[in-house]
């Protein structure tokens, strides 16, 4: 079976000096080059240690080349990569290190402070140390990791809990991206942007989806929204947003007068809800572009997908389960729900997860009838789409009956004055749990009981919000979604 980096050491053999990767602001580096530095970033892998999982390696780099490349430096080695997301704190990264068992740590920058103190005995090695060779040994591989062996490990953000190595197999990561490959349209003309994190997953699977198909990728250092209009000015085709990358392009483009994105052809938005509105300004902006929602999450891959068409846009909707696919929605008795009725979705899949590194419970616990269940609350269409309501654990039960979140955040986001809207449930004495909002909103002057007013006239009243915070931002984490848990604590102290 074929491997990624091989797809990529093929491509340096047909096309050596087409440039693969570009750091925006920084170096670009030719497929040649590119392929070159994998085997500059393998060449310490070699004698890693193993640990009880195997032989792991620390990734712990900033946003650019050598972090998209480490990934197949690793693949090379036949090592595993344990990607580290830069913005958690000492302990956490500590904790991750010391679960996935990782026997040395790659790092370079100001991060490299950062890995020496949390390494312990490890080896830590700075990539900036490892000098690309002239010419490429080996110009294919051979061996290395493939297969079911476990090609990287996506832990979860622990919001639930202690953080969870989700395991994804080589063959996992190389079905995903082809499924991406082929769905999105990518060839080797495209121009991808990454604008965000490739310690996550999503970005540094579809960074190198562009890899395979000879595509280039330009990294941004860090999400940077004047950047990015510039760069679809230009000539970015393609790029996957979360809807606060979208919200802060929006701005932006609106501040600048509303120039034309004459490059963009392909938008996914992804990772957590977006409004309507904002898809609907999205579509004007990117007015020569598809622009298109893709669901999933990290332990159930790439789920559904749909590009918005104006004349069926539907709230909540996340599209049709792509194929490779059997997307269900069980109901309260785990049994598979109608159309129109809210469950749990699960998804049968060739690329979901392999199970939790070393946690067998938690790895039985995220099945159910073989689907690998999501926690989130979805609703089959009559057309075959999948609406997203709520995540399980977000959704309040007050006085007995359900509220979706999402719901009473779509009823805000109609509002013309609000920017944002996340709505939680906080404990109650007499209704079990109670409705509360925060919001960011365009202009000053706007009274919270006028909102809650608009909430009355639009949503039934056990659904409209008690408590509404303005604030001037919601709390966000690395991948610019809501952290919701931290508004509750923020609202359980001003409550
Ligand atoms: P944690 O590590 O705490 O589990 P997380 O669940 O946010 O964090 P991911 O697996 O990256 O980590 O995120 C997947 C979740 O993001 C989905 O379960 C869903 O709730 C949300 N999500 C992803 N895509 C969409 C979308 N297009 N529309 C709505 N929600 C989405």
């Amino acid at each position: 079976r074929l491997t990624i980096a091989e797809a990529v050491a093929v491509r340096a053999l047909s096309h050596p000096d087409r440039v693969a990767l570009r750091e925006l602001g920084g170096r670009s580096l030719t497929y040649s080059e590119a392929w070159r530095r994998i085997l500059a970033l393998a060449a310490p892998l070699g004698d890693v240690p193993a640990g009880p999982h195997g032989r792991m390696v620390g990734l712990l780099l900033p946003n650019g080349a050598d972090a998209a490349l480490a990934y197949l430096a690793c693949q090379v080695a036949g090592v595993t990569a344990v990607p580290l997301n830069s913005r958690l704190a000492e302990p956490e990264l500590a904790f991750i290190l010391d679960d996935s068992g990782a026997g040395l740590v790659l790092t370079d920058g100001p991060l490299a402070a950062v890995a020496g103190r949390v390494a312990g005995a490890r080896r830590v090695i700075a990539t900036s140390d490892l000098p690309t060779p002239e010419t490429a040994e080996r110009p294919l591989l051979g061996e290395g990791g493939r297969g079911e062996a476990p090609a990287a490990i996506a832990y979860t953000s622990g919001t639930t809990g202690l953080p969870k190595g989700a395991i994804w197999s080589n063959d996992h990561f190389l079905v995903q991206i082809m499924r991406w490959g082929w769905e999105f349209g990518l060839t080797a003309d495209t121009v991808m942007l990454v604008p965000g994190p490739l310690f996550h997953l999503s970005y540094c699977g579809l960074t190198l989806g562009a890899l395979c198909m000879g595509a280039r990728a330009d990294i941004m250092p860090a999400f940077d929204p004047a950047a990015a209009l510039e760069a679809f000015c230009s000539d970015a085709a393609f790029a996957f947003l979360v809807p606060a990358m979208t919200g802060a392009i929006l701005e932006e483009w609106a501040a600048r007068g509303e120039p034309d994105l004459a490059a963009a052809r392909f938008i996914i938005s992804s990772g957590a809800p977006g409004p309507l509105a904002m898809t609907q300004r999205a579509m004007r902006m990117f007015r020569h572009a598809r622009v298109a929602e893709a669901y999933g999450w990290t332990e159930g891959g790439w789920c559904t997908f749909e590009v918005k068409d104006p004349a069926t846009l539907l709230a909540h909707s996340v599209g049709w389960p792509t194929f490779g696919n059997e997307v269900q929605v069980f109901d309260a008795d785990g049994e598979p729900a109608p159309p129109g009725e809210p469950g749990e979705v699960g998804v049968k899949s060739l690329t979901h997860f392999g199970g939790y590194l070393g946690r067998p419970e938690a790895t039985e616990a995220a099945w159910h009838r073989g689907y690998a269940m999501s926690g989130d609350i979805g609703i089959w269409q009559p057309d075959g789409r999948l609406c997203i309501v709520d995540r399980k654990k977000d959704m309040i039960i007050t006085g007995g009956e359900n509220v979706y979140t999402a719901e009473v955040e779509r009823i805000l986001h109609d509002h013309p004055q609000v920017l944002e809207a996340a709505v939680v449930g906080l404990p109650d004495e007499r209704w079990g749990e109670r409705v509360c909002a925060m919001v960011v909103i365009r202009d000053a002057g706007l009274d919270p009981a006028e909102l809650a007013a608009f909430c009355r006239r639009n949503l039934a009243a056990y659904k409209v919000p008690k408590q509404i915070e303005i604030r001037p931002e919601l709390p966000r984490n690395s991948m610019g979604k809501v952290q919701k848990f931290r508004i509750v604590e923020a609202l359980s102290e001003t409550g």
